[in-house]
């Protein structure tokens, strides 16, 4: 047991927080860092050098030798360059040294960075500046201060920056919406996230023995284990000691640097789990989860273990998934999307709600596009995850009070009340988070939304960008029509109405897996983008890149250029995965099964001379004989296809998708039924029993 008041001294030990920073600042100081990141106000030379001398004193006192700038290129992952604080002083010795301009600006060599043809070539440079509203931290003997990252000409380079951008403009529409209400207080609006995130431990000395971990990050191959979750006693199960281990230990790490690590549990699968961080604001949010990635995946190799964080390692097992829990929240400390007890309150929740749900459902394709890569595709619509279909689940109370104000009728609430619908008479609406659907995309629960499609191994920056920013263009609208109102609360209800008719499409409440909904989501005329190839060209629609340039969060080439590294990532990793199962398949299943043929018709042969039957060594070997060779044509076909790739990226991702995918298919089927033919003991990797039910 841990020593009580342990924790609150553990907790954000190695960040260098608002709380330090009062202690170790000057007042001036410390008050020009609020104002800059309460206001915007820019910070002053004279004060970025105090803040970075007390940020290396207290950074060299916890035992850090480096700095590095902690950025987010569009890779999805972080980055890092480290510098030590040395400076050489004379006579062979150092001091630590550590300017407020080294704090504020880097210049890293960023050609290695994807920049989707941003930066043209003898432009090498990149830029990170310091994001002073997220705090510095120590990890690994570096102060790590988060940055963002562009290129020479200011272009974003990064996932952070647009972020920021959306967070501001969200903001700046929904206090205009809040002023309408007669709210003089509230100056600020954050968008609020707490992502819950999935993953699978395997046993590292299994984990080494297969290729394909270790080069894709899933298994290309493995015939389904005679067990696979269908027990259902993994989910919320106890939790192994091996693993409870593991999550203290994660815990603790977490804590260290700050992130709220609040719950952890057994997921479906067998080998899977689960860890939510309590929310806080987008941006932390968002840094919080790179350092949760990164951190299980440390934290695992301590305990000889890897975490995966792929969205499907296994085959016909469960894959892992990141569930993007949504709101907006005032600094005075409410939260918009809770339905209030008085009238008023709900109208404007109401209002709130209405552009939600017209702006999911005017984008829903490109929401469908951010959450678009080939790890994503195994899950989405394969009756696990939900449907490549966006919808909106809202429960019963509130499909309730939606259909009655669209009907003009009485609003009957599943308790007693009857009420009238009407600005002044909003009903008070049930806040209900018992009523949940596992199988939406998009669920209301209670005070905020959740956006369940998101990948485990994606950066929730693009995802919560564009929810900041489709939310922020229906407030501007919302806003722009009930300033110039003759009567605001008349005009309000219209809206309210007029909104909620036109896009109740996006809105269902019924089973996501089910066939019937794909065939009704059709009649009602929404997107179906089942796979990446066909979700990522709409990135760049138009009406898409309208939104964000109107906005100011990406410019058209910042935009194509993030569509551009999707689209290339695309065929990179399709042709990683056809190269790897190649590999494997001629170096290490066909010689096995070979050489385990070979000795079945040795064996057969000796018990002939005997006069012994040996009808299993003859059916086997004759079915390997036969399986064998369909996987080596099978694997030609997919060598062949692999060497004609062609060179236009949009073509190569089509020609992935619809020419690689089969090819694969087809050797894996042949390989798997040679798994389930060959003995247990030559058969060259550990199989899905081996890594999923060993730790
Ligand atoms: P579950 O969805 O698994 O039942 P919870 O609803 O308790 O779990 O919370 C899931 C995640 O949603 C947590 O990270 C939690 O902090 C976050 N969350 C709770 N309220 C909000 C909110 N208003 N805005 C954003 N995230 C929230
Ligand atoms: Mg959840």
């Amino acid at each position: 047991m841990r020593e009580k008041n342990q924790l609150p001294e553990l907790f954000g030990s190695l960040v260098f927080n608002e709380e330090t920073m009062k202690d170790r600042l000057s007042s001036a100081s410390y008050g020009a860092w609020k104002r800059c990141v309460t206001d915007g106000s820019p910070l002053d030379l004279s004060t970025a050098n105090e803040i970075a001398e007390a940020m290396k004193q207290w950074a060299v006192e916890k035992g850090a030798t480096h700095f590095t700038h902690w950025f987010q290129p569009m890779t999805g992952i972080t980055a890092e360059k480290h510098d030590s604080f040395i400076a050489p002083t004379g006579g062979g010795r150092i001091i630590m040294e550590f300017s407020g301009k080294e704090l504020i600006r880097g210049e890293p060599d960023a050609s290695s960075f994807p920049s989707g043809g941003l930066r043209a070539t003898f432009e090498a440079r990149g830029y990170t500046a310091w994001d002073p509203t997220a705090f510095a931290f120590i990890k690994e003997e570096s102060l790590c201060i988060p940055t963002i990252f562009c290129s020479y000409s200011g272009e974003a380079l990064d996932k952070k920056t647009p972020l920021l951008r959306s967070m501001d403009e969200v903001s700046r529409q929904a206090v205009r919406i809040l002023r309408l209400f007669g709210d003089t207080e509230t100056k600020r609006v954050t968008a609020q996230v707490g992502p819950e995130q999935e993953y699978f431990l395997i046993d590292k000395a299994l984990y080494e023995k297969r290729e394909d971990l270790r080069m894709t990050g899933r298994t290309l191959f493995g015939a389904k284990p005679p067990r696979g979750q269908e027990l259902e006693d993994h989910y919320f199960g106890a939790i192994r000691p091996r693993v409870a281990a593991y999550m203290k230990d994660l815990d603790e790490a977490l804590w260290k640097v700050g992130v709220y690590s609040k719950t952890k549990h057994n997921e479906v699968a067998p080998s899977q789990h689960e860890m939510a961080p309590i929310y806080t604001d987008a941006n932390t949010a968002c840094d919080h989860n790179q350092l949760t990635m990164e951190l299980m995946k440390k934290v695992a190799d301590r305990h000889g273990l890897v975490c995966l964080l792929h969205e499907k390692p296994f085959a016909g097992v469960n894959g892992s998934g990141k569930h993007d829990n949504w709101s907006l929240g005032t600094d005075t400390g409410k939260n918009l999307f809770k339905p209030g007890s008085t009238p008023s309150q709900n109208a404007q929740f109401l209002l709130f709600l209405a552009a939600f749900i017209k702006g999911v459902d005017e984008y829903q394709d490109f929401l469908r596009a951010t959450v678009a890569f080939p790890g994503n595709d195994h899950r989405l619509g394969a009756q696990e995850a939900p449907p490549a279909v966006l919808s909106i689940f809202l429960g019963e109370e509130l499909t309730g009070v939606v259909e009655s104000i669209i009907h003009g009728t009485e609003f009957q609430s599943s308790g007693k009340r009857t009420l009238q619908i009407g600005v002044d008479a909003m009903p008070a609406i049930r806040q209900d988070n018992t009523d949940r659907n596992r199988t939406s995309p998009m669920a209301f629960t209670g005070n905020k939304f959740e956006f369940r499609m998101l990948g485990s191994s994606q950066s929730i920056s693009g995802p919560n960008i564009a929810l900041n920013t489709i939310m922020a263009e229906e407030l501007q609208q919302f806003a722009d029509e009930l300033e110039s109102a003759a009567d605001f609360q008349a005009d309000l209800q219209k809206l309210i109405r007029r909104v909620l008719t036109e896009h109740q499409r996006i809105i269902f409440n019924g089973n996501g897996y089910d066939e019937a909904w794909l065939e009704e989501a059709k009649r009602r005329g929404l997107y179906n983008l089942t796979s990446t190839a066909d979700a990522l060209p709409v990135y760049t629609a138009p009406k898409n890149v309208e939104l964000f340039v109107k906005h100011g969060i990406y410019t058209k080439e910042e935009m194509e250029a993030r569509a551009e590294i999707h689209v290339e990532n695309y065929a990179t990793v399709l042709s990683i995965e056809a190269k790897t199962m190649a590999d494997m398949i001629r170096r290490q299943i066909l010689p096995a099964v070979s050489a385990f043929a070979g000795d079945l018709c040795q064996r057969a042969s000796n018990k002939d001379a005997l006069g012994i039957v040996s009808q299993y060594e003859r059916e086997t070997a004759g079915k390997i004989a036969g399986l064998a060779d369909s996987l080596l044509t099978a694997c030609e076909k997919m060598e062949e296809d692999l060497a004609v790739i062609p060179g236009s990226s949009h073509e190569a991702m089509r020609y992935c998708h619809d020419t690689l995918i089969p090819d694969m298919a087809e050797a894996r089927g042949a390989a798997d039924q040679l798994e389930s033919l060959t003995a247990a003991d030559r058969w060259p990797f550990p199989t899905y029993s081996d890594l999923l039910f060993s730790v």
